[in-house]
């Protein structure tokens, strides 16, 4: 072929004479790198890779086959042929780039154009790219896809909950509902067929009893209602000003009245280490709902869950930042692995033999004090019994507002303790 058509047809080429001086560059290797001009040595611009162990002329001249040059200007790797012409005494290096990633044409001053038609190279190099683009769209599908797995069973287990959470609730509804209205039927019945026979005394005990099994639905109806209001985020904490010293006697009064028990309860309340007889007032902000929810479910469990003659104690310590309330009962205690679903809803422990019970009241509390920011501990032992802690912070109230600061309370008593019999 002319020297042109030459040239056109091998774009990578170089001519190299007996002294390993460069005769002739390929067009494309001239352009990249101009400063590589003829008569130049071989090994002044290029590393060479062959199977031959020496690179003189005669070596190269036979190796006459694959090899690799390496550019030692900027690491372009050419992979060819050496091919000895004999009539000029050259030898003839025809290759072409060794380029695995078409980002790295520009890297070396290439074009896709430099390449020949035939040159698979170049379809090598689509190929690559095809193959990465196509790796990087499945890598994102199957990204996409593992999220949505992970929403489905992120579902899958909310739904299971719920699922579970619906039997118990159809479980502990019915079997809860059964025996009030059992009584309240039975109840009926009798003052229905007897009534104008019956003592006063017996009928009032019917209406009592009536009265008492639809007080007891009601109740686990509220439960329910309070906890379905907390999950859908309805249940809030609205603080108001009251009187902790009055609203904490209201309360074991109320404890008092509905326990039918003969077990006692040694109520003692201090501020600062100091006791406060029930004359005295001490104002705090707290959400009365909340924590009449808190201290009702708690009492009334420690009640619960103890022997009927033994004492429960409820002890209420106050700090300007700070309110704790403590009970602590002598019963039947928490089994260590009922403690970590204490809180859940419908959970009762294993130990709880025949004491009836729906599992809701500390889920309350859990939630009640949550909503307060503050905090529950649990101490129990089994057959020994239990301590619930619970801390709820509250803001110090302006001193201007009545009697807010300890020192300002009145009928601070040195010792003050009161103990109610159950009755
Ligand atoms: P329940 O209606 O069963 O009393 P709670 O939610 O109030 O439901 O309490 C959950 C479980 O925690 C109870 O079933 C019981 O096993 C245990 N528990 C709560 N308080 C006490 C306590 N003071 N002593 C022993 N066990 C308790």
């Amino acid at each position: 072929p002319s020297p042109d058509l030459f040239a056109t047809l091998f774009p990578f080429h170089l001519v190299i004479d007996r002294a390993l001086h460069i005769v002739q560059v390929g067009p494309v290797l001239h352009r990249l790198y101009p400063c590589m001009s003829e008569h130049q040595d071989l090994h002044e611009h290029f590393r060479i890779k062959t199977s031959e162990s020496a690179l003189d002329f005669d070596s190269l001249r036979s190796a006459n086959a694959v090899c690799v040059i390496i550019l030692r200007h900027n690491g372009l790797k050419l992979k060819g042929q050496m091919q000895y012409v004999i009539n000029d005494d050259v030898i003839l290096f025809m290759g072409s780039p060794v380029i695995k990633n078409i980002a790295n044409l520009s890297k070396y001053g290439l074009k896709v154009t430099d390449f020949l038609n035939h040159d698979p190279t170049t379809d090598l190099l689509f190929l690559l790219e095809t193959q990465k683009t196509a790796l990087i769209e499945a890598k994102s599908q199957a990204h996409k896809l593992a999220v949505a797995q992970a929403q489905t069973n992120e579902a899958l287990a909310q739904e299971q909950v719920l699922n579970k959470l619906k039997t118990r609730f159809i479980h502990t509804a019915s079997h809860e509902f059964r025996t009030p209205l059992g009584i309240i039927s039975s109840s009926a019945g009798l003052l229905e067929d007897y009534g104008d026979r019956l003592k006063p005394e017996k009928k009032n005990k019917h209406f009592r009893q009536i009265q008492a099994s639809v007080q007891h639905m009601t109740t686990l109806l509220e439960d329910i209602l309070l906890i379905e209001q907390s999950d859908a985020g309805r249940l809030e904490c609205q603080k108001a000003q009251l009187d902790l010293i009055e609203f904490c006697h209201e309360l074991v009064d109320d404890i008092v009245t509905s326990d039918r028990s003969e077990r006692q309860l040694d109520f003692q309340i201090s501020a600062l280490g100091k006791s406060l007889s029930s004359e005295a007032n001490y104002p705090v902000d707290i959400d009365r709902k909340l924590v009449r929810q808190i201290l009702f479910n708690l009492l009334s469990n420690a009640l619960k869950y103890s022997a009927p003659e033994s004492t429960v104690s409820f002890d209420v310590e106050i700090d300007p930042a700070n309110i704790l309330f403590r009970v602590t009962d002598r019963g039947i205690g928490i089994l260590p692995e009922d403690r970590v679903k204490l809180f859940e809803s419908f959970h009762r422990g294993h130990n709880v033999n025949n004491i009836q019970g729906t599992g809701l009241g500390l889920s309350i509390v859990k939630r009640c004090v949550d909503l307060h920011g503050g905090t529950i501990d649990l101490i129990s032992e089994v057959n020994v019994g239990s301590t619930f802690t619970v801390n709820l912070p509250i803001a110090e109230l302006d001193s201007s507002s009545t009697t807010a600061s300890p020192a300002n309370i009145v009928g601070l008593s040195a010792e003050s303790s009161e103990e109610f019999i159950l009755n």
